[in-house]
């Protein structure tokens, strides 16, 4: 978890009313995001966590406004930034607000770079759309953005191409894209998933070294609830294209309250512990063209009632921002 352990006294950045992003298909309707809420905080990082397929992406790319069209969808919900609804703008206006105070780092650096193009032309390209900087000054903007991702020597490197670089040091770059432009919001999508153990400990000792300095909220999407400890003040657990709890990371780890939360992380590792066999999740995440009515979870869910199978539990709230949707927490 981050330093910043008193995120949930300031201001709220972003906060996502009833998301909903269904993508349209000859074989019926996918709803990918079902009624999502949550909100980040100046400064504060949140995590988005679950398995493949429970929407995590696709709530960031409806975030941005990038969503796959034609088939996918934004149909309900808000989304404000700083109170402006990024939902009731035109696209010219999302552009500004896309890369230069939201920003995107993907999971896999070879598709975020162009390799045609020197890694100096790729990271100066936001600064020149976004600050309308250009030339010496536009340089000296890429020059901080990389020494501030660790590049050794970026003077020399600016001049190359991707793949010139280690896959480690293309994560870097995509990152310096992402940060040149010093945005409010970083949204992380995975952006480990390819970097070996020690790299990825580098990159995210980075990210929290750039979060320190400047202040930027991040929302981290990831399966990894080891990057959740370590990188995050707020946990958002998804499953089939809902939030199902959400709690302060401390919390969650001592004391989860959705028997979905408990199942992923006793489907954690932890070194030195005994066990006989590490704990797997019985069956498999719903079909999103028919999810089970009721709870969706309950087809996996040990502690399900016959009240489960019917009715979608409410949100239980559990002081501060923290809530849980189960029946358990009802009753
Ligand atoms: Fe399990 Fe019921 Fe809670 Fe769903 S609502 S997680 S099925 S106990």
């Amino acid at each position: 978890m981050t330093e910043m352990s008193t995120t949930k006294d300031r201001p709220i950045l972003l906060d996502v009313k009833d998301l909903k992003t269904y993508f349209f298909q000859r074989r019926g309707v996918l709803k990918a995001v079902d009624g999502v809420n949550f909100t980040v905080r100046a400064g504060e990082s949140v995590g988005l966590v679950g398995e493949s397929g429970s929407g995590k992406s696709m709530t960031c790319l409806s975030i941005m406004r990038l969503v796959p069209k034609p088939a996918a969808r934004i149909v309900e919900g808000q989304i404000l930034f700083n109170g402006q609804d990024l939902l009731s703008i035109d696209e010219s206006d999302m552009r500004e607000y896309r890369g230069s105070k939201i920003a995107m780092v993907m999971q896999d650096p070879q598709t975020s770079m162009n390799p045609v193009f020197t890694v100096g032309n790729q990271v100066e390209e936001p600064i020149k759309l976004h600050l309308k900087e250009r030339g010496a000054q536009a340089m000296q903007r890429v020059l901080d953005a990389l020494r501030a991702v660790r590049i050794p020597s970026p003077e020399d490197r600016v001049k190359q191409y991707p793949h010139q670089f280690s896959g480690g040091m293309r994560q870097r770059v995509v990152a310096a894209m992402g940060l040149a432009t010093s945005p409010e919001l970083l949204v992380a999508d995975e952006p480990t998933t390819s970097l070996d153990v020690t790299i990825q400990a580098q990159f995210l000792g980075l990210i929290r070294d750039i979060q320190k300095e400047h202040g930027t909220s991040v929302i981290w999407v990831t399966h990894d609830l080891g990057i959740v400890a370590q990188m995050c003040d707020r946990v958002n657990v998804m499953y089939a294209g809902r939030i199902v709890e959400s709690a302060e990371v401390q919390k969650i780890y001592k004391d989860p309250q959705h028997p979905y939360t408990k199942a992923l992380l006793d489907s954690v590792p932890v070194m030195g512990a005994r066990r006989p066999r590490l704990y797997q999740i019985d069956g498999q995440p719903p079909d999103l063209r028919s999810i089970p009515t009721g709870c969706s979870f309950w087809p996996r869910c040990p502690a399900a009632m016959d009240i489960c199978k019917t009715e979608y539990p409410p949100a239980t709230h559990l002081g501060g921002d923290d809530f849980v949707h189960c029946w358990l927490a009802e009753k």
